[in-house]
Protein backbone atom coordinates (compact mmCIF):
# COMPACT_ATOMS: atom_id res chain seq x y z
CA UNK A 1 0.00 0.00 0.00
CA UNK A 2 0.84 3.59 -0.39
CA UNK A 3 -0.03 6.45 2.53
CA UNK A 4 -0.26 9.87 0.52
CA UNK A 5 -1.12 13.06 2.97
CA UNK A 6 -2.76 16.12 1.19
CA UNK A 7 -4.44 19.27 2.84
CA UNK A 8 -7.98 20.86 2.46
CA UNK A 9 -7.59 23.89 1.88
CA UNK A 10 -10.27 25.83 3.37
CA UNK A 11 -8.21 29.58 3.43
CA UNK A 12 -8.49 28.79 7.36
CA UNK A 13 -5.66 29.18 9.99
CA UNK A 14 -5.25 25.43 10.03
CA UNK A 15 -4.84 22.71 7.09
CA UNK A 16 -7.27 19.72 7.41
CA UNK A 17 -4.86 17.00 7.12
CA UNK A 18 -6.20 13.87 5.01
CA UNK A 19 -4.25 10.35 4.48
CA UNK A 20 -4.96 8.51 1.86
CA UNK A 21 -3.98 4.83 1.81
CA UNK A 22 -4.26 3.18 -1.60
CA UNK A 23 -4.26 -0.50 -1.76
CA UNK A 24 -3.23 -2.97 -3.95
CA UNK A 25 -5.91 -3.89 -5.73
CA UNK A 26 -9.19 -2.47 -6.58
CA UNK A 27 -12.05 -2.35 -3.86
CA UNK A 28 -14.40 -0.16 -1.98
CA UNK A 29 -13.51 3.20 -0.66
CA UNK A 30 -13.58 3.19 3.56
CA UNK A 31 -13.44 6.35 5.34
CA UNK A 32 -12.47 7.09 8.92
CA UNK A 33 -12.98 10.73 10.93
CA UNK A 34 -11.29 11.19 14.32
CA UNK A 35 -11.23 14.46 16.39
CA UNK A 36 -14.50 15.66 15.43
CA UNK A 37 -14.47 16.99 19.24
CA UNK A 38 -11.36 18.18 20.38
CA UNK A 39 -11.15 16.49 23.77
CA UNK A 40 -11.01 13.31 22.55
CA UNK A 41 -8.11 11.64 22.27
CA UNK A 42 -8.83 7.59 21.61
CA UNK A 43 -9.41 8.52 17.66
CA UNK A 44 -6.82 10.74 16.94
CA UNK A 45 -4.36 7.74 18.16
CA UNK A 46 -6.24 5.31 16.96
CA UNK A 47 -6.39 6.68 13.76
CA UNK A 48 -2.34 7.46 13.40
CA UNK A 49 -2.02 3.77 14.76
CA UNK A 50 -4.68 2.40 12.24
CA UNK A 51 -1.97 3.87 9.33
CA UNK A 52 1.24 2.62 10.58
CA UNK A 53 -1.05 -0.79 10.63
CA UNK A 54 -2.40 -0.65 6.77
CA UNK A 55 1.26 -0.03 5.69
CA UNK A 56 2.32 -3.32 6.72
CA UNK A 57 -0.80 -5.47 5.32
CA UNK A 58 -2.25 -5.91 1.53
CA UNK A 59 -5.35 -3.71 1.03
CA UNK A 60 -7.86 -3.76 -1.53
CA UNK A 61 -9.38 -0.48 -2.13
CA UNK A 62 -8.59 2.48 0.07
CA UNK A 63 -8.94 4.38 2.99
CA UNK A 64 -9.68 7.89 3.50
CA UNK A 65 -8.03 8.81 7.63
CA UNK A 66 -8.16 12.06 9.46
CA UNK A 67 -7.20 12.19 12.59
CA UNK A 68 -8.18 15.60 13.73
CA UNK A 69 -11.30 16.63 11.37
CA UNK A 70 -11.73 19.71 13.87
CA UNK A 71 -8.35 21.46 14.30
CA UNK A 72 -9.89 24.40 15.99
CA UNK A 73 -11.36 21.86 19.03
CA UNK A 74 -8.17 19.83 19.08
CA UNK A 75 -6.05 22.93 19.46
CA UNK A 76 -7.23 23.89 22.48
CA UNK A 77 -8.60 20.63 23.70
CA UNK A 78 -12.14 21.41 23.67
CA UNK A 79 -15.39 19.81 22.66
CA UNK A 80 -16.13 22.95 20.03
CA UNK A 81 -14.20 24.86 18.41
CA UNK A 82 -12.23 27.78 20.31
CA UNK A 83 -12.66 29.62 16.81
CA UNK A 84 -16.75 30.08 16.25
CA UNK A 85 -17.32 27.97 19.20
CA UNK A 86 -19.26 25.56 17.09
CA UNK A 87 -19.86 21.91 17.26
CA UNK A 88 -18.91 19.83 14.19
CA UNK A 89 -21.39 17.03 15.39
CA UNK A 90 -23.88 19.00 14.92
CA UNK A 91 -22.41 21.04 11.67
CA UNK A 92 -22.79 18.69 9.20
CA UNK A 93 -23.31 18.75 6.19
CA UNK A 94 -21.87 22.17 6.56
CA UNK A 95 -21.73 25.42 4.30
CA UNK A 96 -18.46 26.49 2.51
CA UNK A 97 -19.42 29.75 2.72
CA UNK A 98 -19.94 29.49 6.42
CA UNK A 99 -17.79 30.16 9.82
CA UNK A 100 -14.92 28.20 10.57
CA UNK A 101 -16.73 24.96 11.41
CA UNK A 102 -18.95 24.98 9.05
CA UNK A 103 -16.67 25.22 6.29
CA UNK A 104 -14.75 21.79 7.93
CA UNK A 105 -17.57 20.24 7.97
CA UNK A 106 -18.38 21.15 3.95
CA UNK A 107 -15.38 19.99 3.16
CA UNK A 108 -15.20 16.60 4.94
CA UNK A 109 -18.71 15.96 3.96
CA UNK A 110 -17.56 16.67 -0.08
CA UNK A 111 -14.06 15.59 -0.19
CA UNK A 112 -14.47 12.62 2.56
CA UNK A 113 -17.65 11.57 3.33
CA UNK A 114 -19.76 11.29 0.05
CA UNK A 115 -17.00 9.48 -2.08
CA UNK A 116 -16.95 6.79 0.52
CA UNK A 117 -18.43 3.37 0.92
CA UNK A 118 -18.12 3.67 4.30
CA UNK A 119 -17.98 5.86 7.35
CA UNK A 120 -16.24 4.79 10.41
CA UNK A 121 -16.81 8.64 12.85
CA UNK A 122 -13.99 7.36 16.00
CA UNK A 123 -15.61 9.66 18.96
CA UNK A 124 -14.94 9.21 22.68
CA UNK A 125 -16.86 10.30 26.32
CA UNK A 126 -14.39 13.58 26.24
CA UNK A 127 -12.49 14.97 29.44
CA UNK A 128 -15.37 15.34 31.60
CA UNK A 129 -16.86 12.39 31.32
CA UNK A 130 -17.09 8.15 30.79
CA UNK A 131 -18.47 5.94 28.59
CA UNK A 132 -18.40 2.27 27.48
CA UNK A 133 -16.73 1.16 25.01
CA UNK A 134 -19.54 0.78 22.17
CA UNK A 135 -20.24 1.07 18.76
CA UNK A 136 -24.05 3.03 17.13
CA UNK A 137 -25.51 3.01 13.94
CA UNK A 138 -28.49 4.65 12.58
CA UNK A 139 -30.27 1.24 11.51
CA UNK A 140 -33.01 3.70 8.96
CA UNK A 141 -33.16 4.48 5.45
CA UNK A 142 -31.32 2.90 2.95
CA UNK A 143 -27.93 2.41 4.27
CA UNK A 144 -29.70 1.46 7.74
CA UNK A 145 -28.95 -2.44 6.82
CA UNK A 146 -25.15 -2.08 6.29
CA UNK A 147 -24.65 0.71 8.64
CA UNK A 148 -25.91 -2.17 11.54
CA UNK A 149 -24.18 -5.01 10.30
CA UNK A 150 -20.64 -2.85 10.26
CA UNK A 151 -21.13 -1.57 13.41
CA UNK A 152 -21.59 -5.26 14.76
CA UNK A 153 -18.90 -6.48 12.77
CA UNK A 154 -17.02 -3.26 14.79
CA UNK A 155 -16.58 -6.02 17.37
CA UNK A 156 -17.19 -3.46 20.66
CA UNK A 157 -18.91 -4.97 23.31
CA UNK A 158 -21.93 -3.36 22.94
CA UNK A 159 -24.06 -2.01 19.83
CA UNK A 160 -26.72 0.52 20.15
CA UNK A 161 -28.57 0.82 16.88
CA UNK A 162 -31.14 3.94 17.15
CA UNK A 163 -34.57 4.50 15.00
CA UNK A 164 -33.72 8.22 14.66
CA UNK A 165 -31.01 10.33 13.45
CA UNK A 166 -30.56 13.64 14.61
CA UNK A 167 -29.22 16.56 12.03
CA UNK A 168 -25.51 18.08 12.51
CA UNK A 169 -24.11 15.04 12.49
CA UNK A 170 -21.09 13.13 10.34
CA UNK A 171 -23.42 9.84 9.95
CA UNK A 172 -26.50 12.36 9.08
CA UNK A 173 -24.40 13.37 6.29
CA UNK A 174 -23.21 10.07 5.36
CA UNK A 175 -27.21 9.33 5.42
CA UNK A 176 -27.97 11.69 3.13
CA UNK A 177 -25.10 10.86 0.81
CA UNK A 178 -26.13 7.05 0.84
CA UNK A 179 -22.97 6.26 2.67
CA UNK A 180 -23.72 3.96 5.30
CA UNK A 181 -21.53 4.50 8.21
CA UNK A 182 -20.76 3.59 12.19
CA UNK A 183 -19.74 5.94 15.47
CA UNK A 184 -17.65 4.46 18.19
CA UNK A 185 -17.41 5.70 21.84
CA UNK A 186 -15.40 4.71 24.93
CA UNK A 187 -13.39 6.06 27.75
CA UNK A 188 -12.78 9.43 28.36
CA UNK A 189 -12.21 11.22 31.46
CA UNK A 190 -9.15 12.94 30.49
CA UNK A 191 -7.07 10.05 30.61
CA UNK A 192 -6.37 7.38 27.79
CA UNK A 193 -6.42 3.58 27.73
CA UNK A 194 -4.72 1.74 25.61
CA UNK A 195 -7.02 -1.35 25.27
CA UNK A 196 -9.93 1.49 23.66
CA UNK A 197 -7.48 2.39 21.37
CA UNK A 198 -6.43 -1.12 20.13
CA UNK A 199 -10.14 -1.60 20.04
CA UNK A 200 -10.28 0.82 17.79
CA UNK A 201 -7.80 -0.44 15.53
CA UNK A 202 -9.18 -3.79 15.17
CA UNK A 203 -12.55 -2.71 14.87
CA UNK A 204 -11.76 -0.51 11.89
CA UNK A 205 -9.65 -3.62 10.37
CA UNK A 206 -12.44 -5.92 11.41
CA UNK A 207 -15.19 -3.56 9.46
CA UNK A 208 -12.32 -3.90 6.60
CA UNK A 209 -12.64 -7.43 6.53
CA UNK A 210 -16.55 -7.21 6.24
CA UNK A 211 -16.42 -5.13 3.16
CA UNK A 212 -13.96 -7.61 1.88
CA UNK A 213 -10.47 -5.03 2.08
CA UNK A 214 -8.05 -7.42 3.67
CA UNK A 215 -9.11 -11.32 1.82
CA UNK A 216 -5.64 -11.07 1.01
CA UNK A 217 -4.11 -10.43 4.57
CA UNK A 218 -3.21 -13.34 6.27
CA UNK A 219 -5.16 -14.62 9.25
CA UNK A 220 -2.17 -13.92 11.73
CA UNK A 221 -2.32 -10.22 10.79
CA UNK A 222 -5.74 -9.23 11.74
CA UNK A 223 -7.42 -9.44 14.43
CA UNK A 224 -10.12 -12.49 15.19
CA UNK A 225 -13.57 -11.70 14.78
CA UNK A 226 -15.54 -10.78 17.72
CA UNK A 227 -19.54 -10.64 17.84
CA UNK A 228 -21.01 -8.31 20.70
CA UNK A 229 -22.42 -9.23 23.93
CA UNK A 230 -25.23 -6.72 24.03
CA UNK A 231 -27.32 -4.58 22.11
CA UNK A 232 -29.27 -1.87 22.45
CA UNK A 233 -31.80 -0.88 20.36
CA UNK A 234 -34.09 2.03 21.33
CA UNK A 235 -33.26 5.92 21.44
CA UNK A 236 -31.03 8.10 19.18
CA UNK A 237 -28.01 8.19 20.71
CA UNK A 238 -28.32 11.62 21.41
CA UNK A 239 -28.07 12.94 24.72
CA UNK A 240 -32.05 13.49 24.70
CA UNK A 241 -32.54 11.58 28.41
CA UNK A 242 -29.73 13.33 29.78
CA UNK A 243 -29.68 14.51 33.82
CA UNK A 244 -28.41 17.46 34.38
CA UNK A 245 -26.84 19.28 37.83
CA UNK A 246 -29.32 20.97 39.59
CA UNK A 247 -26.94 23.69 41.21
CA UNK A 248 -23.60 24.53 41.48
CA UNK A 249 -21.15 22.14 43.41
CA UNK A 250 -19.21 18.95 44.02
CA UNK A 251 -20.29 15.74 42.10
CA UNK A 252 -19.66 12.78 43.73
CA UNK A 253 -20.31 9.56 41.74
CA UNK A 254 -22.78 6.27 42.92
CA UNK A 255 -22.86 4.40 39.69
CA UNK A 256 -20.23 3.37 36.95
CA UNK A 257 -20.67 2.96 32.74
CA UNK A 258 -22.43 -0.07 32.13
CA UNK A 259 -24.07 -0.49 35.01
CA UNK A 260 -27.64 -1.54 35.47
CA UNK A 261 -29.88 0.89 37.41
CA UNK A 262 -32.91 1.57 38.58
CA UNK A 263 -35.74 3.99 38.27
CA UNK A 264 -35.24 6.05 41.32
CA UNK A 265 -32.40 4.73 42.19
CA UNK A 266 -28.84 7.79 42.88
CA UNK A 267 -26.61 8.52 40.64
CA UNK A 268 -24.67 10.99 41.65
CA UNK A 269 -24.48 13.13 45.08
CA UNK A 270 -24.14 16.98 44.29
CA UNK A 271 -22.96 18.99 46.83
CA UNK A 272 -22.74 22.83 46.91
CA UNK A 273 -19.43 24.26 47.11
CA UNK A 274 -20.06 25.94 50.69
CA UNK A 275 -21.52 22.49 51.72
CA UNK A 276 -24.82 23.99 52.47
CA UNK A 277 -27.08 21.96 49.67
CA UNK A 278 -26.54 18.08 48.99
CA UNK A 279 -28.87 16.29 46.75
CA UNK A 280 -28.98 13.13 44.39
CA UNK A 281 -28.96 13.07 40.52
CA UNK A 282 -31.69 10.40 40.35
CA UNK A 283 -32.07 8.00 37.50
CA UNK A 284 -35.30 8.58 35.61
CA UNK A 285 -35.79 5.44 34.10
CA UNK A 286 -35.16 1.49 34.38
CA UNK A 287 -31.81 0.76 32.26
CA UNK A 288 -27.71 1.11 31.62
CA UNK A 289 -25.53 4.08 32.58
CA UNK A 290 -24.30 5.02 29.44
CA UNK A 291 -22.12 8.24 30.34
CA UNK A 292 -21.66 9.43 33.74
CA UNK A 293 -19.31 12.70 34.99
CA UNK A 294 -15.69 12.34 36.02
CA UNK A 295 -14.93 15.86 37.06
CA UNK A 296 -16.72 16.69 40.69
CA UNK A 297 -16.49 20.58 40.00
CA UNK A 298 -19.81 21.06 37.86
CA UNK A 299 -22.36 24.09 37.28
CA UNK A 300 -25.91 23.94 37.54
CA UNK A 301 -27.29 22.77 34.12
CA UNK A 302 -24.29 20.71 33.15
CA UNK A 303 -24.90 16.73 32.13
CA UNK A 304 -24.43 14.58 35.22
CA UNK A 305 -25.52 11.11 33.41
CA UNK A 306 -27.37 9.42 30.61
CA UNK A 307 -29.60 6.76 31.34
CA UNK A 308 -30.30 4.29 28.11
CA UNK A 309 -31.92 1.60 27.48
CA UNK A 310 -31.33 -1.93 28.91
CA UNK A 311 -28.89 -4.11 27.36
CA UNK A 312 -29.95 -7.25 25.61
CA UNK A 313 -28.32 -10.10 25.03
CA UNK A 314 -27.14 -9.81 21.55
CA UNK A 315 -28.40 -11.68 18.17
CA UNK A 316 -27.55 -11.49 14.97
CA UNK A 317 -30.87 -11.82 13.36
CA UNK A 318 -32.42 -8.67 15.46
CA UNK A 319 -29.53 -6.23 13.85
ZN1 LIG B 1 -17.43 13.12 20.29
Amino acid sequence: VSVAWRRLDLGLSYPIEVATVRGDADGPRLAVLAGVHGDEPEGVLAARRLLARLETLHVAGSVNVVPVACPGAFAAGTRVSAVDGLNLARTFPGDAAGSDTERVAHALTHEVIAPADLLIDLHSAGKDYEMPLFAGAYRGGGTGRRSAEAAAAFGAPIVWLHDELNSGRTISAAAEFGVPSLYVESGGGGKVSLADVDAYVDGTLRVMLLLGMLSGAPASAVPALRQPDWLLDEGNGDLDRALVAMFDGLLVPHASVGDPIEEGASLAELVSCDGSRAAAVIADRDGTVLLIRRTARIDAGDLVALVGPRLRRFEKSRL
